[in-house]
Protein backbone atom coordinates (compact mmCIF):
# COMPACT_ATOMS: atom_id res chain seq x y z
CA UNK A 1 0.00 0.00 0.00
CA UNK A 2 2.50 2.15 0.72
CA UNK A 3 5.15 1.86 -1.66
CA UNK A 4 2.70 2.04 -5.05
CA UNK A 5 -0.60 4.03 -3.49
CA UNK A 6 1.39 6.93 -1.27
CA UNK A 7 4.77 7.52 -2.06
CA UNK A 8 4.62 6.67 -5.68
CA UNK A 9 2.31 9.50 -6.19
CA UNK A 10 4.96 11.88 -4.07
CA UNK A 11 4.24 11.72 -0.72
CA UNK A 12 8.15 11.81 0.97
CA UNK A 13 8.31 12.39 4.60
CA UNK A 14 9.79 9.08 5.40
CA UNK A 15 8.45 9.48 9.19
CA UNK A 16 4.45 9.34 7.53
CA UNK A 17 5.95 6.75 5.29
CA UNK A 18 7.21 4.50 8.21
CA UNK A 19 3.97 5.38 10.46
CA UNK A 20 1.99 4.09 7.88
CA UNK A 21 4.10 1.13 6.78
CA UNK A 22 3.36 0.44 10.98
CA UNK A 23 0.05 1.01 11.60
CA UNK A 24 -2.73 -1.93 10.75
CA UNK A 25 -5.47 -0.29 9.34
CA UNK A 26 -7.50 -3.15 8.78
CA UNK A 27 -7.91 -3.20 13.08
CA UNK A 28 -9.59 0.42 12.41
CA UNK A 29 -12.12 -1.35 9.86
CA UNK A 30 -15.43 -2.89 10.04
CA UNK A 31 -14.49 -6.56 10.32
CA UNK A 32 -16.81 -7.24 7.54
CA UNK A 33 -14.97 -5.06 4.80
CA UNK A 34 -10.81 -5.69 6.72
CA UNK A 35 -10.23 -7.45 3.78
CA UNK A 36 -10.14 -4.68 1.40
CA UNK A 37 -8.16 -2.21 3.90
CA UNK A 38 -5.55 -1.63 2.33
CA UNK A 39 -7.06 -1.05 -1.16
CA UNK A 40 -6.93 2.59 -2.47
CA UNK A 41 -10.29 4.14 -2.01
CA UNK A 42 -12.25 4.95 0.48
CA UNK A 43 -14.25 2.70 2.77
CA UNK A 44 -17.53 2.88 5.44
CA UNK A 45 -16.44 3.19 8.62
CA UNK A 46 -20.13 2.73 10.12
CA UNK A 47 -22.84 5.60 11.10
CA UNK A 48 -23.04 6.87 7.32
CA UNK A 49 -18.88 7.85 7.45
CA UNK A 50 -16.32 7.11 5.37
CA UNK A 51 -12.38 7.59 5.44
CA UNK A 52 -10.50 8.78 3.25
CA UNK A 53 -7.95 6.55 1.19
CA UNK A 54 -4.58 6.09 2.15
CA UNK A 55 -3.04 8.47 -0.28
CA UNK A 56 -5.22 11.52 0.87
CA UNK A 57 -4.36 10.33 4.53
CA UNK A 58 -0.54 10.19 3.76
CA UNK A 59 -0.98 14.25 1.75
CA UNK A 60 -2.61 15.14 4.62
CA UNK A 61 -0.46 14.05 7.14
CA UNK A 62 3.11 15.23 5.65
CA UNK A 63 1.09 18.46 5.08
CA UNK A 64 0.91 18.87 8.77
CA UNK A 65 4.82 18.98 9.07
CA UNK A 66 5.17 17.09 12.16
CA UNK A 67 8.54 16.32 13.89
CA UNK A 68 7.32 14.64 17.15
CA UNK A 69 6.94 17.39 19.84
CA UNK A 70 3.84 19.18 18.28
CA UNK A 71 0.31 19.21 20.27
CA UNK A 72 -1.81 18.09 17.72
CA UNK A 73 -5.78 18.56 17.50
CA UNK A 74 -8.13 16.38 15.05
CA UNK A 75 -11.67 16.75 14.29
CA UNK A 76 -13.78 13.86 13.39
CA UNK A 77 -12.13 10.67 15.07
CA UNK A 78 -14.03 8.46 13.43
CA UNK A 79 -12.45 5.10 12.63
CA UNK A 80 -9.18 5.98 14.34
CA UNK A 81 -6.69 5.50 11.95
CA UNK A 82 -5.67 9.08 11.45
CA UNK A 83 -4.97 9.40 15.25
CA UNK A 84 -3.24 6.36 15.43
CA UNK A 85 -1.19 7.46 12.49
CA UNK A 86 -0.51 11.00 14.30
CA UNK A 87 0.43 9.24 17.47
CA UNK A 88 3.57 8.32 15.73
CA UNK A 89 4.34 10.93 14.50
CA UNK A 90 4.25 13.11 17.79
CA UNK A 91 3.38 12.44 21.45
CA UNK A 92 0.19 14.74 22.07
CA UNK A 93 -2.32 13.76 20.02
CA UNK A 94 -6.46 15.16 21.00
CA UNK A 95 -9.15 13.77 18.87
CA UNK A 96 -12.86 15.02 18.92
CA UNK A 97 -15.63 12.97 17.61
CA UNK A 98 -19.60 13.55 17.22
CA UNK A 99 -21.36 10.51 17.08
CA UNK A 100 -21.44 8.96 20.16
CA UNK A 101 -20.97 5.13 19.29
CA UNK A 102 -18.86 5.69 17.23
CA UNK A 103 -16.76 7.58 19.63
CA UNK A 104 -17.33 4.63 22.25
CA UNK A 105 -16.32 2.10 19.71
CA UNK A 106 -13.07 3.54 18.84
CA UNK A 107 -12.09 4.86 22.33
CA UNK A 108 -12.47 0.65 23.54
CA UNK A 109 -10.60 -0.47 20.17
CA UNK A 110 -7.81 1.83 21.50
CA UNK A 111 -7.98 0.51 25.11
CA UNK A 112 -7.74 -2.99 23.07
CA UNK A 113 -4.71 -2.15 20.91
CA UNK A 114 -3.05 -0.48 23.68
CA UNK A 115 -1.18 -3.43 25.24
CA UNK A 116 0.76 -4.01 21.87
CA UNK A 117 0.74 -0.65 20.66
CA UNK A 118 1.56 1.58 23.50
CA UNK A 119 1.42 4.66 21.56
CA UNK A 120 -2.05 4.82 21.42
CA UNK A 121 -2.15 5.59 25.33
CA UNK A 122 -1.13 8.99 24.33
CA UNK A 123 -4.06 9.54 22.26
CA UNK A 124 -6.63 11.81 24.38
CA UNK A 125 -10.54 11.24 23.61
CA UNK A 126 -13.27 13.03 23.19
CA UNK A 127 -16.84 13.28 22.73
CA UNK A 128 -18.44 16.12 21.51
CA UNK A 129 -18.30 18.94 18.70
CA UNK A 130 -15.32 20.05 17.35
CA UNK A 131 -16.54 22.93 15.78
CA UNK A 132 -15.60 24.34 19.38
CA UNK A 133 -11.79 22.96 19.42
CA UNK A 134 -10.93 21.93 22.93
CA UNK A 135 -10.61 24.59 24.97
CA UNK A 136 -9.15 23.17 28.03
CA UNK A 137 -5.55 21.83 26.14
CA UNK A 138 -5.62 24.52 23.70
CA UNK A 139 -3.61 26.35 22.36
CA UNK A 140 -2.49 23.56 18.95
CA UNK A 141 0.67 23.53 16.75
CA UNK A 142 -1.27 21.68 14.17
CA UNK A 143 -5.18 20.75 13.63
CA UNK A 144 -6.51 18.21 11.24
CA UNK A 145 -9.89 18.70 10.17
CA UNK A 146 -11.02 15.51 8.81
CA UNK A 147 -14.39 16.37 7.57
CA UNK A 148 -15.89 19.53 5.31
CA UNK A 149 -16.39 22.52 5.80
CA UNK A 150 -16.94 25.93 3.76
CA UNK A 151 -15.22 28.13 5.83
CA UNK A 152 -12.16 28.15 8.85
CA UNK A 153 -14.22 27.33 12.20
CA UNK A 154 -13.28 30.56 13.97
CA UNK A 155 -12.34 28.56 16.97
CA UNK A 156 -9.73 26.52 15.57
CA UNK A 157 -7.88 29.69 14.41
CA UNK A 158 -7.97 31.13 17.85
CA UNK A 159 -6.92 27.54 19.60
CA UNK A 160 -3.87 27.32 16.90
CA UNK A 161 -0.26 28.65 18.37
CA UNK A 162 1.43 31.84 16.82
CA UNK A 163 2.99 30.29 13.97
CA UNK A 164 0.81 26.85 13.91
CA UNK A 165 -0.89 24.55 10.95
CA UNK A 166 -4.29 23.74 9.97
CA UNK A 167 -5.10 21.10 7.11
CA UNK A 168 -8.57 20.95 6.14
CA UNK A 169 -11.20 20.19 3.73
CA UNK A 170 -12.35 23.89 2.75
CA UNK A 171 -15.20 24.54 0.18
CA UNK A 172 -18.89 23.76 -0.21
CA UNK A 173 -20.80 20.14 0.26
CA UNK A 174 -19.98 19.23 -3.12
CA UNK A 175 -16.30 19.60 -3.77
CA UNK A 176 -13.70 20.90 -1.16
CA UNK A 177 -9.88 21.61 -1.56
CA UNK A 178 -7.61 20.20 0.57
CA UNK A 179 -5.93 23.15 2.31
CA UNK A 180 -2.72 23.61 4.73
CA UNK A 181 -3.72 27.19 7.00
CA UNK A 182 -0.38 28.54 8.12
CA UNK A 183 -1.34 30.69 10.77
CA UNK A 184 1.51 33.49 10.48
CA UNK A 185 2.35 36.14 13.20
CA UNK A 186 4.54 39.37 12.25
CA UNK A 187 7.35 40.45 14.66
CA UNK A 188 4.20 42.57 15.48
CA UNK A 189 1.84 40.50 16.58
CA UNK A 190 -0.27 40.77 13.44
CA UNK A 191 -1.80 37.61 12.23
CA UNK A 192 -2.34 36.82 8.39
CA UNK A 193 -3.76 33.34 7.46
CA UNK A 194 -1.51 32.32 4.75
CA UNK A 195 -3.28 29.21 2.34
CA UNK A 196 -1.55 26.85 0.07
CA UNK A 197 -3.90 23.92 -1.62
CA UNK A 198 -1.68 20.75 -0.76
CA UNK A 199 -3.80 18.41 -3.68
CA UNK A 200 -2.78 21.37 -6.83
CA UNK A 201 -6.09 22.22 -6.95
CA UNK A 202 -7.40 18.54 -7.36
CA UNK A 203 -11.21 18.50 -5.52
CA UNK A 204 -12.09 15.81 -3.30
CA UNK A 205 -15.51 15.10 -1.70
CA UNK A 206 -15.54 14.80 2.42
CA UNK A 207 -18.41 13.98 4.24
CA UNK A 208 -19.51 16.95 6.21
CA UNK A 209 -18.56 18.75 9.40
CA UNK A 210 -22.09 18.38 11.20
CA UNK A 211 -23.11 19.89 14.47
CA UNK A 212 -24.95 17.84 17.27
CA UNK A 213 -28.10 17.76 15.40
CA UNK A 214 -26.72 16.50 12.56
CA UNK A 215 -26.79 19.52 10.34
CA UNK A 216 -24.15 20.87 8.17
CA UNK A 217 -21.62 23.57 9.07
CA UNK A 218 -21.58 24.65 5.47
CA UNK A 219 -23.74 27.13 4.43
CA UNK A 220 -25.36 25.07 1.34
CA UNK A 221 -25.33 22.23 3.62
CA UNK A 222 -27.42 18.93 3.91
N1 LIG B 1 -10.17 10.78 10.80
C1 LIG B 1 -11.17 9.77 10.59
C2 LIG B 1 -12.05 10.12 9.40
C3 LIG B 1 -13.49 9.99 9.75
S1 LIG B 1 -14.64 10.76 8.68
C4 LIG B 1 -10.58 8.39 10.49
O1 LIG B 1 -9.35 8.26 10.58
O2 LIG B 1 -11.33 7.42 10.36
C5 LIG B 1 -14.96 12.28 9.54
C6 LIG B 1 -15.50 12.16 10.94
O3 LIG B 1 -15.80 13.48 11.39
C7 LIG B 1 -16.77 11.35 11.11
O4 LIG B 1 -16.53 10.33 12.03
C8 LIG B 1 -17.78 12.36 11.64
O5 LIG B 1 -18.69 11.83 12.56
C9 LIG B 1 -16.86 13.39 12.30
N2 LIG B 1 -17.44 14.72 12.52
C10 LIG B 1 -18.29 15.43 11.73
N3 LIG B 1 -18.59 16.61 12.28
C11 LIG B 1 -17.91 16.67 13.47
C12 LIG B 1 -17.81 17.63 14.52
N4 LIG B 1 -18.50 18.77 14.49
N5 LIG B 1 -17.02 17.36 15.58
C13 LIG B 1 -16.33 16.19 15.65
N6 LIG B 1 -16.38 15.23 14.69
C14 LIG B 1 -17.17 15.47 13.62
Amino acid sequence: MVEKQIAARGVKDPRVLDAMRRIPRHRFMPTDSQARAYGDHPMAIGYGQTISQPYMVGLMTEALELHGDERILEIGTGSGYQSAILSHLTNYVYTIEIIEPLFHETDSLYDQLETRYPGYKNIHRKLGDGFYGWEKYAPFDRIIVTCAVDHLPPPLIQQLTPNGIMVVPLGPPARQYIMKVERVTDEKGAVTLKRTDVYNGVSVKFIPFRNDQGKSYSSQGE
